[in-house]
């Protein structure tokens, strides 16, 4: 008997396919012929890179097989990456790799670099090499990168989703689920499965939007409560068939520790700052500046982050935060797009305000550089009143709402949500 490993990716477009679904029945075949070693496991990447159809997702497998049924497994992956893959868009570029044996604790870095940076294919040609891992590309291949990261990926820290999906014919036509048993399964099961809907806008999350196979994906800490939810929605189109995964969604794998100075378009990271420069809307999009000893960036909450937003706004110059986003060039400036921030210590907000009249305490009002009282007509030199505002912040971490949330990043809700954060801060 020996263990192999297997991992795929970019096998999908936005007209169809889904990574998860070639995985999940590839999974199934394989089952048959060999020991499975745990669920299949699905990786998201680097959030923040140009090739992602959706969530920048791969998917690595493990058996344990007999020798001689090695080939055949690796035929029977190949052949089905090949026949389901979507040839057709030019930015579906498939990857297979194949590892047999132990995983070497080096390929670890790799997956790391794959989730933090921008990796090229021939980095993840060299890095498959060292290790002994088997590469197949398609097209031009770029899966590669993800399949091979897929593999090395520890998770040490993970969640659950459990995706069901859709007959073919159905694919592209609206998804039937019952709305009202997607809300009764959230009041049973949430924080243990969560972002199943939101309950401010009504608004049901498991059912995704595009072409792809996907009918419902249910994302929980604990597997038998994610089938328990699963089997509480009413369905009403037919369930092909479903497969739980082991994720590293919701862990904060994406955020490390970085000087601002440091920072590259297309990582993420959780930064130390002052804010420098109050904010700014445009186009309903919330900006401000942040700055640490080593330099300055530009931070965005965006219009799609709604009500979050109002919490940016009550940042002000010196507030000291820790922020944490991806990195990205926006208008041609460096910006951090903000998933979560936490008020470290907040400046002290004065406003200055009008003094009451001397004489007979009525409302004085401005007329250049005096004030003249509106009662009395007492004239005096406008010398205003500094006060101390209270502040609306608290010393928590306000994070994006789930509709805007990355699939990466940690809900507050879960354990360790904020303690990851602080973790992160503290390890560096
Ligand atoms: P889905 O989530 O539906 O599977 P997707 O969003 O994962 O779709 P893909 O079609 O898999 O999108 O495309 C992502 C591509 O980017 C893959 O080819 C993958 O190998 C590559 N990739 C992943 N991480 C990196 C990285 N850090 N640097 C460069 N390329 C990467």
């Amino acid at each position: 008997m020996m263990m192999i490993h297997i991992g795929i990716d970019d096998t999908d477009s936005p007209n169809g396919m889904c990574t998860t679904y070639v995985g999940a029945l590839l999974y199934r075949e394989i089952s048959r012929l060999a020991h499975p070693i745990d669920l299949p496991r699905l990786i998201r990447l680097n959030p923040n890179v140009p090739y992602k159809t959706r969530g920048n997702g791969a998917v690595a497998m493990s058996f344990e097989a007999d020798e001689k049924d090695i080939s055949r497994i690796k035929e029977l992956v190949l052949d089905m990456v090949k026949s389901l893959s979507d040839f057709s868009h030019e930015n579906t570029n498939p990857g297979v790799v194949f590892l047999e044996g132990e995983v070497p604790k080096e390929l670890t870095e790799f997956t790391y670099k794959a989730i933090w940076e921008h990796v090229s294919i021939e980095e993840a040609e060299k890095a498959a090499k060292e290790v002994g891992a088997e590469v197949h590309k398609f097209k031009i291949g770029r899966g590669i990168i993800g399949a091979l990261a897929s593999i090395g990926h520890p998770l040490d820290r993970f969640t659950y989703e459990l995706l069901a999906y859709r007959g073919r014919e159905l694919w592209g036509t609206k998804r039937r689920v019952n709305k009202e048993s997607v809300f009764e399964m959230d009041k049973r099961f949430y924080p243990l499965t969560y972002d199943n809907v939101d309950w401010e806008k009504g608004s049901v999350l498991i059912t995704p939007h595009g072409k792809d196979p996907v009918l419902v994906g249910i994302r929980g800490i604990d597997e038998k409560k994610v089938l328990s939810a699963f089997e509480r929605i009413i369905f009403e189109e037919p369930v092909e068939f479903f497969q739980v995964f082991k994720t590293n969604q919701n862990t904060d794998d994406h955020l490390r520790f970085r000087r601002i100075g440091e920072l590259k378009p297309l990582e993420s990271a959780v930064v130390k700052g002052k804010v420098v420069k109050d904010w700014w809307e445009k186009g309903r999009h919330v900006f401000f500046e942040l700055a640490d000893e080593t330099g300055k960036i530009r931070v965005a909450a965006f219009e799609p982050t709604k009500g979050f937003r109002r919490y940016v706004r009550e940042l002000i110059e010196g507030d000291e935060i820790i922020a944490a986003g991806g990195v990205k060039e926006f208008e041609g400036v460096l910006t951090l797009n903000l998933e979560k921030f936490y008020p470290a210590k907040l400046a002290k907000k004065v406003e200055y305000k009008k003094p009451k009249c001397p004489k007979c305490g009525g409302t004085m009002k401005s007329k250049g550089d005096y004030l003249k009282c509106k009662k009395c007509g007492h004239k005096m030199p406008k010398t205003l009143i500094p006060i101390e505002v209270p502040r609306e912040l608290k010393q928590k971490i306000y994070e994006v709402p789930p509709d805007a949330r990355r699939h990466l990043s940690r809900p507050l809700v879960l354990p360790l949500g904020e303690e990851r954060i602080l973790e992160i801060l503290k390890k560096s």
